[in-house]
């Protein structure tokens, strides 16, 4: 039998009623051994995430603010929940050891990870399944950063000993034992650490959606679930902003290779994501697997006549892009043209430099800096090696009227990006989707 990892995000655990649903999940699969826990989050649109009520209590504590009230409010979330479900559990000592910490030396990360250490403590109790601290197994240096090979070695070890247990997301510690935590809805990254430390069979990520959509559905209408993607696919339409994981969970379970099963405990009849090396055999592979952009991009174009046999043009204007830390996006170039993409957001603060020390170093017959431009990526591995997926593209947004002021297909085939128009932006994806849905 193969061990599966369970995450489960706050909404999954936002009240008693979303607990029984947890509940039952588990115990429909005895494979579903060990269960990492988010903090509580919201239970409607109104509420507040007891993480950022942990936060809202430290930041008050630190300026000499009053927090019993945080403090009273977040207690009772739990005691709420513990008492719906008839467990005995005993809140007042968690928070009172949190209320210690506070009045001495009132640390952000320590009282942030208090969120999923009593929300974790509390669903082992409902499960009767044994609680691990992740202070024990999630390891970080002392510059804030995982220490991964210490983490696999120590949370490997830690759960080998334990047939079943929860463990709260979010946090670790150092050496010393200071607690530290990973960046907002790092819990997903903890999951996928248990996954590989105990060579899970899959890592499963139970949230309030069926999966990953096609293309943002603010967009289009119900767009529909990708039943498949590839983990080098994810990581193209995550970096184009479709968000669906936090960032780090995705490379310990890659490099092991084992699946990610993002699901609904919601519903979970439904089949949910699955995120995976490669396609399975016989899977009809799409051409197109899904579509995700972004607005806000600066084109910077320069002219110089003879550009293509002069030497190092290219790394000198990349290189002052660099000295002031601006990374760039795409660089397409025509003989005498180069121009060069990169995030309005990066560019603005050093602009006018920027653009001085071009003209001092490269001294071009013409620069031109355009902004407003929305870059769209479509991604999928049925696009590699398969004629005429591009004419596709272009043909459908053309006939929606819309102008494609750059186009950029990466060497892996994988994807193709077109930068339009932010104006344009809404209907190039909604015209790339009727096409390929
Ligand atoms: N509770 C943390 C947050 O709200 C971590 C998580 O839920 O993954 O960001």
């Amino acid at each position: 039998m193969n061990t599966i990892v369970c995450k489960f995000g706050g909404s999954s655990l936002a009240s008693a009623e979303q607990f029984r649903k947890v509940k039952e999940i588990i115990q429909s699969d005895p494979a579903r051994r060990y269960v990492v826990a988010s903090a509580p989050g919201k239970r409607n649109a109104k509420d507040i995430k007891i993480t950022d009520l942990l936060y809202r209590a430290c930041a008050a504590a630190r300026e000499g603010r009053p927090y019993e009230e945080i403090l009273g409010t977040i207690g009772g979330r739990y005691d709420g929940i513990a008492s719906e479900l008839g467990i005995p559990f005993d809140t007042a000592s968690e928070m009172e050891a949190l209320r210690q910490h506070l009045a001495i030396s009132p640390d952000p990360e320590f009282c942030a990870s208090r969120g999923e250490h009593i929300g974790a403590k509390l669903l082992a109790a409902y499960l009767g399944f044994p609680f691990y601290d992740a202070k024990d197994g999630i390891v970080f240096r002392p510059d804030g950063t995982l220490s991964a090979r210490r983490t696999d070695k120590a949370l490997g070890e830690g759960l080998a000993g334990l047939p079943c247990a929860v463990i709260p997301g979010f946090y670790g510690a150092e050496e010393n034992g200071r607690i530290r935590t990973f960046s907002r809805g790092g819990s997903d990254v903890t999951g996928a650490l248990a996954a590989r430390a105990v060579h899970a069979g899959v890592y499963e990520n139970w949230t309030d959606v069926s999966g990953m959509l096609f293309c943002d559905p603010r967009i289009v209408q119900d767009p529909q679930t990708i039943p498949y993607v590839t983990y080098r696919e994810l990581r193209e339409l995550s970096y184009m902003g479709a968000s669906v994981l936090h960032e780090d969970a995705v490379f310990p379970v890659s490099a092991a290779g084992i699946p990610i099963h993002i699901m609904n405990t919601n519903r979970p009849g439904d089949d949910g994501t699955r995120i995976v090396p490669a396609l399975p055999a016989g899977y009809r592979m799409r051409t197109v697997t899904g579509i995700a952009g972004k607005k806000g991009f600066s084109s910077i174009l320069i002219e110089q006549s003879m550009m293509n046999s002069t030497v190092g043009f290219g790394a000198k204007l990349l290189a002052i892009l660099a000295s002031y830390g601006v990374p760039f996006e795409h660089c397409p170039t025509g003989i005498d043209t180069m121009s060069v993409v990169v995030e309005t957001a990066h560019f603005t603060e050093h602009r006018e430099e920027i653009l001085s020390d071009i003209q001092k170093e490269l001294m071009p017959e013409r620069v031109l800096v355009e902004d407003g431009l929305a870059m769209i990526a479509v991604v999928g591995c049925g696009m590699v090696a398969s004629r005429g997926c591009a004419a596709r593209i272009f043909r459908t947004v053309a006939d929606a009227g819309i102008n494609i002021r750059m186009i950029d297909q990466g060497s892996s085939e994988l994807n193709i990006i077109l930068g339009v128009d932010e104006a344009d932006f809404e209907d190039a994806i909604r015209s790339i989707y009727r096409e390929f849905r």
